[in-house]
């Protein structure tokens, strides 16, 4: 049996439409640029991989977790450096008006669009989206999408210290939907101008944060790991003197390899007290931790933090899964998603081998039963083998097979998605069979 990776993104968006995980957003009217929507299967995969997050980052004695609104007092924007700060150089050439990220192209070079090499000067432009709350428009009433969940997680500090009465070191994690107005938005999910982070912030007395740097380093890159991910498609990326944000003492990504070449996934910093520091200035307030293990004295607390993008961990998924076995041979060339049984968005389909309600009505009181534990799938249309292949593409690990034999002797036929081995189990030892083979 020969296997490929999947070879370009078109590959990906088209399974992704065909089989109901990632929709254009808007397609009726043409859709609308860079904007996604999670179809089924899609919207399931994400879920586990924002529960997957949520557990090993939450369920531990050192993190909690908050939800804080997307809009976010004006001042805050203000204190981070976003209002000011948060641009991109943009250029657009002056012939086909196409816009670029100056820091991404040669401007010396013709424009990849139209070959003319007359390009504007580099203007900066902020990437923050804003709007106006309540009734009346003007400039008090701008508020703005958040272009990050971190600053939520710093304007509570002292909130979640306080009500949760924790120590240093402690974290805060958040999952939430953050915007960005980027100037070259594209491949598929990977850059979306409305997208999700999953971020928590690390707060440790000062001095300390690089050591827990290299504890979440290693935390970090084992979730991708233990999601399923290969680890020859990962790499450390750390962040030179020279692209280190102003506000850092250390950094470093994860990257992915994609079918368009090495992306960032996850950033870990080191923030220095940079972004308390600049609350407690605009704020007025005293943010300071009050440390009774040394001496009660009161200092503001370092902060390191782990912000990965949820869409791109998910396209990472996608990407990692896909495989195209047997290409050109007709009868046997199959895409398989060869998700890890925890991110795989159905866990078991019940198949009863023909449409005859002789097997139908057991079979889906077998359904019935499995579907209590797992989130699986009936699915009775069309001749088994199309059957098999549709939970291949979807990356269902195991498929149930009811057929006129089970009538008589109470067993089933389990089709394992990566051999496509066959085995056949006692119906009454079926739920431990499932337990065993997905780990779950
Ligand atoms: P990039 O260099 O790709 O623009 P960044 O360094 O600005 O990313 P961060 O601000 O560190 O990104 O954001 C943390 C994470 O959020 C990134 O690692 C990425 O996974 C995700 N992310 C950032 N921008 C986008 C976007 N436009 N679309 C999807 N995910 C994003």
């Amino acid at each position: 049996m020969s296997e490929s990776n999947l070879k370009s993104m078109s590959d990906l968006v088209s399974l992704c439409k065909r089989r109901g995980f990632i929709f254009q957003s808007s397609e009726i009217y043409g859709g609308l640029g860079s904007c996604w929507d999670y179809a089924p299967y899609g919207i399931q995969l994400k879920n586990n991989v924002k529960e997957s997050w949520w557990k090993a980052m939450t369920f531990r004695e050192d993190v909690v977790g908050i939800d804080a609104s997307i809009f976010m007092h004006p001042m805050v924007w203000k204190a981070s450096g976003h209002v000011d700060g948060f641009s991109d150089p943009m250029v657009d050439c002056k012939s086909c008006k196409e816009r670029y990220r100056e820091d991404q192209i040669d401007t010396s070079k013709p424009c990849a669009k139209c070959g003319a090499t007359d390009f504007t000067e580099p203007r900066d432009f902020n990437l923050m989206f804003n709007t106006q709350m309540g009734a009346v428009t003007d400039s008090s009433s701008t508020v703005y999408l958040r272009p990050e969940t971190a600053q939520g997680i710093f304007v509570n500090f002292l909130n979640v210290q306080q009500t949760m009465r924790k120590k240093l070191p402690f974290g805060i994690a958040q999952i939430g939907k953050a915007f960005r107005n980027e100037i070259t938005p594209g491949n598929f999910i990977f850059r979306t101008r409305e997208f999700e982070q999953m971020e928590m912030q690390f707060f440790v007395k000062p001095g300390t944060q690089l050591d827990a740097m290299e504890k979440w380093k290693e935390v970090r890159w084992q979730w991708h790991i233990d999601n399923g991910l290969r680890a020859e498609k990962l790499r450390w990326e750390p962040h030179g003197p020279d692209s280190l944000a102003h506000y850092a003492d250390a950094a470093t990504d994860i990257e992915y390899e994609f079918p368009m070449g090495w992306g960032e996934m996850e950033g870990i910093h080191s923030r220095t007290d940079f972004d308390l520091k600049r609350h407690e200035e605009f704020s007025k307030k005293n943010l300071k931790y009050l440390d009774t293990e040394d001496g009660n004295k009161k200092y503001l607390p370092y902060v390191l933090e782990t912000s990965v993008g949820c869409d791109r961990a998910v396209l990472a998924l996608l990407c990692d899964a896909y495989r195209l076995e047997n290409e050109g041979d007709k009868e046997n060339e199959r895409v398989v998603m060869k998700f890890h049984p925890k991110i795989a968005p159905i866990k078991v389909a019940v198949l009863p081998l023909v449409k005859k309600e002789k097997l139908d009505t057991p079979a889906r009181k077998l359904f019935e039963t499995i579907q209590k534990n797992y989130q699986a799938e009936y699915d009775v249309a069309g001749s088994i083998g199309k059957r098999y292949r549709r939970q291949d593409e979807i990356g269902t690990p195991l498929c149930v097979t009811f057929d006129f034999d089970t009538l008589d002797d109470n067993a089933v036929t389990v089709r394992d998605r990566d051999t496509m081995t066959q085995e056949r189990v006692a119906i009454d030892q079926l739920d431990k069979y499932l337990r065993d083979k997905l780990g779950f």
